[in-house]
């Protein structure tokens, strides 16, 4: 897989090359193009002329015949995508063939559908006449495209998480810039090819590869000529891109990372809730960000638990790999930290040795440990990884308290079989999205986000198509 810069409907590969390496064992893969100061310049100025050109004055029936074009697209290369996945990050086939690429497809679908089925929304919602004293008037609402769009993506879930963006943002009529993360360029490239094989007018979706910092996601993000900009990534990198946005007062929507705590009831099904946290601590190597990393336990089944999740979680094989070797080194600091802090490892705790290729790649245990105060570092910090620290508790206001003492508020779980706790405890735990006996369940029209550092706004079915539109207040004296 070639990683090729698109824009204006032209594929480049110009600027300086650096190389792809495998995480599942540490090869090259091939080398990804740097996009210059220049070539963010070119794809912003493509998208400001798709805008005023053909793709500006396309309609809602239009543009979700296009958004289905894309779907298709997707589909009909669907081996391909999950094997560029597979390749840029190690993750599991599986993983790839049943959460990625179909997501994807999903994405582009449900708001072809969105548009479809309700174009009001992308052109008036009228308001009966209203006097003010002055006569009477006529209100209506345009809901009006942003613009040109900046989209910033993370490598985690790299072609789920940029398309969840890019379709709302085509949907509403804007031009995108995607600048995806730069340890995993392949999907995002196909995507283009798809897009362009889709006949969408030139420069309506364009595509920058590089590094964040001083590099293609700062020239975007401070780029004048970007109307809004669209990141998921780290809570760090949320507030740097805002510093580099403020010159420009440019709208943000941000989903950043999180310190997701699950609560365990010992009402709860315990088979279900250590299931689930394994699924929630341990799925795609913990490299998602809704995935469990503080775990609180109700004091009369915390041994139990500790010793049964435990246990699974030293069963665990075909996990893949971290992304990088220095996204390992960073796990592996947090594995030695907490031991420093004086955790007990109940299992796994360092990298494994498979005594094979994979030796070459990326991989770290999913490790379990118990015993931390809650002010350590590895309990306040994301790791990012594999691992999830589990404490007693003794009270149900005990277990929100503990829940709710930290920066992040993204995700979380409450295990319990007693639906007025289920009711009582829910609103009270300060995240986005709050499970109730399950974990990643997801209705794409729900609302999705976090608070606190974990984001600032919501995305999902109509709440990302009233981030990517404007409405526009239009009174007329009758
Ligand atoms: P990251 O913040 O390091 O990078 C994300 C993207 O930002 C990359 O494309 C990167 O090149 C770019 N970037 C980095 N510095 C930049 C800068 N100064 N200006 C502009 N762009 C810059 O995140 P990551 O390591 O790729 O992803 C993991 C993080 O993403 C975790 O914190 C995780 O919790 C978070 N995440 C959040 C969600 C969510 O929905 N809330 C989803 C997935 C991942």
């Amino acid at each position: 897989m070639k990683a090729e810069h698109y824009v204006g409907g032209v594929f480049r590969s110009d600027g300086p090359a650096f190389p792809l390496i495998a995480p599942v064992d540490g090869t090259e893969l091939g080398s990804v193009p740097e996009a210059t100061r220049e070539v963010v310049d070119d794809a912003v100025t493509a998208a400001r002329a798709a805008l005023q050109g053909p793709w500006g004055s396309t309609g809602v029936e239009e543009r979700a015949a296009a958004l289905r074009s894309v779907a298709d697209g997707i589909e009909a290369r669907f081996d391909e995508f999950a094997d560029a996945e597979i390749a840029d990050t190690g993750r599991p086939r599986e993983f790839a063939r049943t959460v990625d690429v179909p997501r994807a497809i999903g994405n582009f679908r449900a708001y072809a559908d969105l548009l479809y089925g309700r174009p009001e929304r992308a052109y008036t919602t009228p308001i009966p006449g209203w006097s003010t004293g002055t006569g009477e008037a006529l209100n209506y609402t345009v809901r009006r495209p942003l613009g040109v769009v900046a989209i910033i993506s993370p490598w985690n879930l790299p072609l789920l998480l940029s398309t969840w963006k890019i379709a709302p943002a085509l949907a509403c009529g804007n031009a995108v810039v995607l600048k995806p993360s730069e340890e995993t360029p392949s999907t995002a490239t196909l995507l283009a090819r798809v897009i362009d094989d889709a006949g969408l007018p030139d420069g309506a979706f364009n595509l920058v590869h590089g590094h964040g910092p001083a590099a293609a996601g700062e020239f975007l993000t401070g780029h004048p000529g970007v109307d809004a900009i669209a990141f998921t990534g780290e809570s760090a990198t949320g507030a740097a891109i805002m510093r580099n946005a403020a010159d420009h007062v440019t709208p943000i929507s941000f989903e950043l990372g999180g310190k997701n705590p699950a609560l365990v009831f010992a009402d709860a099904d315990l088979d279900a809730a250590v299931d689930g946290t394994v699924r929630s601590s341990f799925t795609h190597s913990g490299q998602i960000c809704l995935c469990t990393e503080r775990v609180y336990v109700e004091r009369p089944v915390f041994d139990e638990f500790v010793t049964r999740l435990g246990e699974r979680a030293e069963a665990l094989t075909g996990y893949g790999p971290m992304i990088s070797a220095d996204h390992r080194e960073k796990v592996l600091s947090y594995y030695r930290l907490a031991r420093d802090e004086g955790a007990t490892v109940v299992a796994g705790g360092g990298a494994p040795a498979f005594g094979d290729e994979r030796d070459g790649g990326f991989h770290v245990e999913p490790t379990v440990l118990t015993g931390l105060p809650e002010t350590a570092r590895a309990v306040r910090e994301e790791i990012f990884g594999p691992v999830c620290h589990v404490a007693p508790f003794d009270t149900e206001d005990e277990a929100l308290r503990l829940a709710n003492d930290s920066p992040y508020g993204l995700a979380s779980t409450v295990w319990t079989r007693d639906l007025s706790r289920a009711h009582r405890v829910a609103p009270r735990v300060e995240t986005g999205v709050v499970w109730v006996n399950c974990w990643n369940l997801r209705d794409l029209r729900t609302p999705f986000g976090g608070v606190k550092a974990s984001g600032i706004g919501r995305e999902g079915g109509e709440y990302s198509l009233d981030f990517f539109s404007e409405p526009v207040n239009v009174c007329i004296q009758i």
